[in-house]
């Protein structure tokens, strides 16, 4: 039967895309349905791509911005940014990516059925829109992702008040822009927009910045967002916006129950994100749902045979905090896609999942921050060393930061390292090997770190948890 295959995928975003072609090169018969009109989900479209595409221009403007620091001589004026290039540029790249995953697909033998898929009883799905027909599936994998969502009493009307997904897309930069939520996507907004000239204000509701990291990390972030001119509003609460025709008047309540009020030309909404589920059949077929997230076991098996859900779109259910991350969704694609292929397959461990935060200064970190390691009952050793000092921070002019490491006293076990300052997304790689290794502090320190790197701060921080830093 043409439309008979050993796995059908639901969404073609980084758990979707990556779980068929693992399935594929197993030797699985796959279709992938994808409603958007290009392959690769939130990821490639509206999230990690072209939000790091805005801050690696970010990044030159400041590097332009400083260039008499630099001696670089260029005519005189002050640098500034073209919105439209920047767009041209940021579609080019997510163009490309996209259009690789049509070329893997291809290579891979995997069919892209447009349309909108729907859950429709044993093995089977309804593809409405576009390619209408109906697939019949030995297994169904659904990975359906997430979109940006709201608090009670603060409507998004896409124009005046916004979600990343329009952040993404301005044509120009706004006079002033206030940021309601400071997990990684409010700040990374704030980084971008700052930057490019806006007044902007960052609102959280809870008592610091970036509130999953490690405490010391968002104390050193609001003090350099205070730095670059960005307002820090924490312990503070949206209470009301009003979207008119010029900007957005806005109210919110301080921790001492003052009610402030702002207005500025935009409201980014940051506040997280829900599961897409909606005229899914989920429930129709009985998979079990937690607050419109399906449940799943940790091998991402839902309560019906033969249907796996992955990536955003899931909750554990079982107290485990499931990160919404591309890097997550396409680990558990190829961990389904293994399992379903008859291989050997264990649970993912989310104490190694890198968290990687692109605002400037960037923040990477992995494992338990220093208060997790205490409440789990660990006494701990920690360690910290400046990247100021390093020679190679002193020529990239990126003197910020710090990196943290949480250890344990008694095994000496690296348990957490946590880390802001340049390049600190791509030092966290080593950390993360480090913790799957279960390595010590002292095969950190024994591990040479060549010089002059950004890494070196990694093995002075090794150096520092046995209090031994050497150019401390
Ligand atoms: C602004 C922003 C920045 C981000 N930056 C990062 C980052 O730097 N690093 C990182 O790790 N993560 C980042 N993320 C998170 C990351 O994008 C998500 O975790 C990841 O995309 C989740 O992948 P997924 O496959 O679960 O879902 P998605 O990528 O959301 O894909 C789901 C796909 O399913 C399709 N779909 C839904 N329903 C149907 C249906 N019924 N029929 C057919 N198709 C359907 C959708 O069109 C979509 O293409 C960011 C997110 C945002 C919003």
């Amino acid at each position: 039967m043409a439309n008979a295959y050993d796995v059908v995928v639901i969404g073609a975003g980084t758990g979707g895309y990556v779980a068929a072609i693992r399935a594929a090169q197993l030797g699985k018969k796959v279709a992938v349905v994808e409603k958007q009109k290009a392959l690769g989900g939130t990821c490639l479209i509206w999230g990690c791509i072209p939000t790091k595409a805005l801050l690696e221009h970010a990044h030159a403007l400041k590097v332009v911005q400083n260039a008499k620091e630099w001696g670089v001589t260029i005519p005189a004026g002050t640098p500034g940014i073209d919105m439209g290039q920047v767009q041209t540029r940021k579609d080019k790249i997510v163009g490309g990516l996209t259009k690789g995953v049509e070329y893997l697909f291809k290579k891979n033998k995997i069919d892209w059925i447009k349309g909108t898929a729907r859950l429709a009883g044993k093995g089977t799905v309804v593809v409405t829109e576009g390619d209408a027909q109906e697939l019949q599936a030995a297994e169904i994998i659904v990975a359906t992702g997430s979109y940006a969502r709201s608090v009670p009493g603060i409507e998004i009307d896409r124009t005046r008040i916004i979600t990343s997904d329009e952040a993404i897309h301005l044509k120009a930069v706004p006079k002033s822009l206030v940021i309601m939520g400071s997990g990684a996507v409010g700040v990374e907004f704030a980084s971008i927009y700052r930057r490019f000239g806006s007044e902007v204000t960052i609102i959280e509701l809870l008592p610091r910045l970036v509130p999953v990291e490690d405490e010391a990390i968002s104390a050193e972030l609001e003090k350099s967002f205070k730095k670059q001119g960005i307002a820090v509003m924490t312990g503070t609460k949206v209470t009301k916006a009003v979207a008119g025709a010029k900007g957005v008047d806005i109210e919110a309540q301080t921790p001492d129950g003052e009610t402030k009020k702002l207005s500025a030309e935009l409201l980014l909404v940051a506040t997280g994100r829900g599961p897409v589920t909606t005229g899914l059949g989920a429930e129709e077929v009985g998979l079990a749902m937690d607050r419109g997230y399906i449940k799943v076991d940790e091998l991402y098996r839902t309560s019906v045979p033969n249907i796996s859900a992955i990536g955003d779109v899931v909750t554990l259910g079982n107290g485990t905090v499931h990160p919404q991350l591309a890097h997550v969704s396409s680990a558990e694609g190829i961990l389904v896609a293994e399992r379903i292929a008859g291989l050997e397959v264990k649970p993912i461990n989310f104490d190694h999942v890198p968290g990687c935060t692109y605002c400037d200064p960037e923040i990477g970190s992995v494992g338990l921050t220093e208060a997790e390691a205490k409440k789990r009952g660990y006494e701990v050793r920690i360690g910290s060393f400046p990247f100021g000092v390093l020679g190679r921070a002193k020529m990239a002019g990126e003197p910020e930061g710090f990196v943290k490491i949480v250890a344990d006293k008694r095994y000496d076990e690296v348990l957490g390292v946590h880390m802001i300052g340049p390049r600190s997304t791509e030092l966290v790689a080593e950390a993360v090997l480090a913790l799957r290794l279960e390595c010590t502090v002292e095969e950190l320190i024994k591990t040479i770190h060549a010089h002059p790197t950004f890494a070196e701060a990694v093995g002075e921080a090794a150096h520092a948890t046995h209090g031994a830093a050497i150019h401390l």
